[in-house]
């Protein structure tokens, strides 16, 4: 008898290859045809992980570290975690997780059934919407412009809440536009929500670390609702860790626990391994993060300067985080060299890949259409090259 073709589950069927690993493969073919593609398209810092978190790594492992660990956490780490939370938190209110990505797997597959609605200001990460769908559970998109800062507004917030709301899903500082929501921003979005006890907050604040104004955490601005907040965060951005997948969150202990109950039959906790080199991150110098937040900031004026610089190019100054979000609304329409129309941003996109040989990631992919997203984690003389051949790719296209 032959073998059934394999088939995904309903859950599954809807997850597809991302965006931005489809702009990679796109990138990685033309290099393998010999051109010499920039990719200006993921998300992790280009600096290493700090020598002495590596060394603890090492030392954890020689050390007998090696175990399984309690599917929490351990005990050291979510102490250290919430010693620098911020704010007011005991250990049992954590949970370490594979990655901030795992803590909101968790959160979601612990909270969400079909049908249930969380309220997402967009642009936003694209992992969101596929976690949510895997749930079987709506994402609802709130458009937040660029002459809104790409911040959700307190009216917005209200129109979209219903009663199948479970989540607001707030990031800060965010991705892909970088926006940051400052206290007074945070407290009136929390001022709405007070006058709806059904909705909960997850605050993703993975980029805490790389701001260029001050930040301030959901629970700082809105302490009262931290019966019903989870925060996100981890060590992949700030020190350079993305590989160790490692992050946490910090929320209450009923939502905890269920997250502990789904962490326990997916991954049984975090590496104990990451979990030694993640406390020496936190507890160790931390002189590194002023140092790459300077640098960051170096590369967002001069990417912005650039492309506020190329006709039909909008780039708002990001407050955080590593990428800028342009609109490319102004090339949209005009003509390729070979006559063929600009019709979206992706096909700006698809443009930029095979006439700069720049790879770049549509607005689209991030729910907001018209934009486009360049992440500048990378070093400047890159940039430099990457911004110069946008530049003259742009000034070929026609009206
Ligand atoms: N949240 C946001 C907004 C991100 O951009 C990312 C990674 O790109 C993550 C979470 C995931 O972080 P981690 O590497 O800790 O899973």
């Amino acid at each position: 008898m032959p073998a059934a073709s394999f088939k995904r589950s309903r859950r599954a069927a809807s997850l597809s290859l991302s965006e931005i690993v489809r702009i990679s493969e796109a990138a990685r073919a033309l290099r393998a045809e010999g051109r010499d593609v920039l990719t200006f398209g993921t998300g992790e810092p280009d600096f290493p992980t700090p020598p002495h978190v590596i060394e603890a790594a090492h030392q954890a492992a020689l050390g007998g570290q090696t175990s399984y660990p309690p599917t929490q956490g351990t005990p050291e780490l979510r102490k250290a975690i919430a010693t620098q939370a911020g704010f007011d938190c005991d250990p049992a209110q954590v949970i370490v997780s594979t990655g901030a990505k795992q803590v909101l797997s968790n959160a979601f597959s612990a909270s969400l059934d079909p049908g249930d609605e969380v309220i997402v200001p967009a642009p936003y990460w694209t992992s969101y919407g596929d976690i949510i769908d895997f749930c079987e559970a709506t994402l609802v998109p709130v458009a937040c412009s660029a002459e809104e800062g790409f911040l959700l507004t307190p009216a917005a917030l209200e129109a979209a809440i219903t009663d199948k709301t479970r989540w607001l899903l707030l990031n800060t500082p965010g991705n892909p536009s970088g926006a940051m929501y400052s206290e007074a921003d945070l407290k009136a979005l929390a001022e709405v929500l007070r006058r709806h006890p059904h909705v909960w907050v997850i605050a993703d604040e993975i980029y805490q670390h790389i701001a260029y104004a001050p930040f301030t955490s959901f629970v700082v601005a809105a302490p009262d609702l931290a019966e019903r907040t989870l925060i996100v965060n981890g060590v992949s951005k700030a020190h350079a860790m993305t590989g160790w997948r490692l992050g946490w969150g910090i929320g209450p202990v009923d939502l905890v626990k269920a997250m502990v109950a789904v962490q326990g039959q997916s991954t049984s906790g975090a590496s104990s391994i990451s979990q030694a080199a993640a406390l020496a991150a936190l507890q160790g110098p931390q002189d590194h993060l002023p140092t790459r937040n300077a640098a960051f900031r170096e590369r967002r004026d001069r990417v912005v300067a650039a492309l506020n610089a190329m006709k039909g190019i909008e780039c708002p100054e990001p407050q955080g985080a590593f990428y800028v979000f342009p609109s490319c609304k102004g090339a949209i329409g005009k003509r390729r060299p070979d006559g063929s129309v600009i019709t979206d941003d992706a096909d700006f996109c698809d443009y930029i890949l095979n006439e700069a040989n720049v790879a770049l990631v549509p607005g689209r992919a991030f729910g907001l259409p018209g934009h486009f997203r360049l992440s500048y984690a990378y070093a400047m003389a890159d940039l430099e090259t990457g911004l110069a051949r946008i530049g003259t790719a742009v000034d070929a296209l026609a009206e």
